[in-house]
């Protein structure tokens, strides 16, 4: 299962943005385009015009949810007594700052 995360900027003279569709007070600097799948299998999408706070939330969000998968898998290989050394480290090494 992968998740996609998307950041466009727009044309501000032809586009005309409101404000942040996600914290709705701030203004527009990018459009947002993201898949992301649920635990229940599902893909959830959304698109819209975001501010840069916001756009920094979503990726932290993609993160936590990476996280949260690779330590699942680890879980996963550890009980089927795979070896996860390999595995492990890498883990934690690419979320140092979240696990
Ligand atoms: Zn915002």
């Amino acid at each position: 299962m992968t998740s996609r995360l998307s950041f466009f900027t727009f044309e501000p003279l032809r586009e005309v943005p409101e404000l942040c569709s996600l914290c709705t007070s701030s203004s527009t600097v990018l459009i947002y385009e993201s898949q992301l799948h649920q635990e229940s299998g599902e893909i959830e999408g959304a698109r819209g015009f975001c501010c840069g706070l916001c756009a920094m939330d979503l990726v932290k969000q993609l993160e936590g949810a990476e996280s949260q998968q690779w330590m699942e898998k680890e879980a996963a290989l550890k009980a089927d007594d795979a070896d996860i050394g390999d595995f492990q480290m890498h883990r934690l090494a690419a979320f140092r700052r979240t696990n």
